[in-house]
């Protein structure tokens, strides 16, 4: 058992105090309806119609979920595009959104060899891992909400970017308890991370994401990226690339209600920038620095849960203020 595993086991000691350790406990917020009640009428002449139970309300976002799931990817080490450890990160994230009735399916992409923060890299290939709700189709209007998983050759990737595919991973989870107006596609990216300088070398599973989309393009009513959504600060960043339409950047700043957030611009830093250069509407979430940004010092103890709670909260309301 390494450092690692015994952290992950305390992880589960708190999660047992806090939530238990069983996901997707009811929530006690939200008591059962009352059993339904036969009715009998004399005669048989009208049947009796019942009466519509509440609509189903999500457990609320979990921070210690969140957490773990930030604490279990960075134990897989780096998670370099092209690497081991990124494919068995996949694989969890994979099983994980199946846990909660996604259809997931894995979209690969070629990736060159390059510099990753100063670091050589081989060319190779990487994949996105994308989810689906039940009876999805990519050709109707849906949102798609993005966090990449891969980490910089150097970094366990904890806040950058765990963080953003833990909260990705909550909202996926109520989402499947209460959905949306819009149907959401949830996708974990591959090679956000630089493989050299400039437009060309970054973000390479977007851009292969959003090259792919054809005619569908236009059915992607909006993007938001999570990235880096975890490290502590007075509010949480809300950007676009300056590009296309602010109007995502706006509607979350709508959404954080009395969530305190730092309005930005020209943030193309992140794989929302490969949607809109494609002309879809898009923001980004999170860009607090941090001193163990690309850094070994990337680690769990990085990331606060009260800003990964706010980033979810932010999202969430964004997802319920969806036309249809
Ligand atoms: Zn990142």
């Amino acid at each position: 058992m390494g450092a690692g595993e015994r952290y992950r086991v305390a992880m589960c000691g708190a999660l047992l105090v806090l939530a238990g350790c069983t996901p997707a406990t009811p929530n006690p917020a939200s008591p059962a309806p009352p059993a339904t009640i036969t009715a009998t009428t004399t005669g048989g002449a009208s049947p009796v119609t019942p009466t519509p139970g509440p609509s189903p309300t999500a457990r609320p976002f979990d921070r210690a979920a969140a957490l773990a799931t930030v604490a279990h990817l960075a134990d897989y080490g780096p998670r370099e595009a092209r690497s081991a450890a990124y494919r068995k990160a996949a694989e969890w994230v994979r099983t994980r959104f199946e846990s909660y009735g996604y259809t997931v399916s894995s979209q690969e992409f070629p990736i060159p060899a390059g510099k990753s923060w100063g670091i050589s890299v081989h060319a190779g290939y990487s994949h996105n891992v994308i989810a689906d709700p039940p009876g999805f189709d990519p050709a109707a209007p849906h949102l798609v909400i993005g966090a990449h998983l891969d980490t910089v050759p150097q970094s366990p990737g904890a806040e950058d970017n765990a963080s953003g595919v833990a909260v990705m991973l909550e909202l996926a989870r109520m989402l499947a308890e209460q959905p949306a107006g819009l149907p959401v596609r949830f996708i974990a990216f591959g090679a956000e991370e630089p493989r050299g300088s400039g437009d060309r070398l970054h973000h390479f599973g977007s851009q292969y994401y959003v090259a792919q989309l054809g005619d569908t393009a236009r059915s992607v009513k909006a993007m938001v990226a999570l990235d880096r959504v975890g490290a502590p600060g007075p509010a949480v960043p809300i950007s676009f690339g300056g590009k296309g339409t602010g109007a995502v950047r706006d509607q979350l700043v709508a959404a954080a209600g009395t969530i305190p957030v730092t309005v930005r611009e020209s943030n193309r830093t992140s794989d929302h920038w490969s949607f809109e250069k494609a002309g879809i509407p898009a923001a980004r979430l999170g860009s607090i620095p941090y001193a163990g940004y690309h850094s070994a010092g990337d680690v769990p103890s990085v990331v606060d849960g009260a800003q990964l709670a706010a980033a979810g909260a932010i999202t969430w309301n964004w997802l319920r203020a969806q036309p249809a």
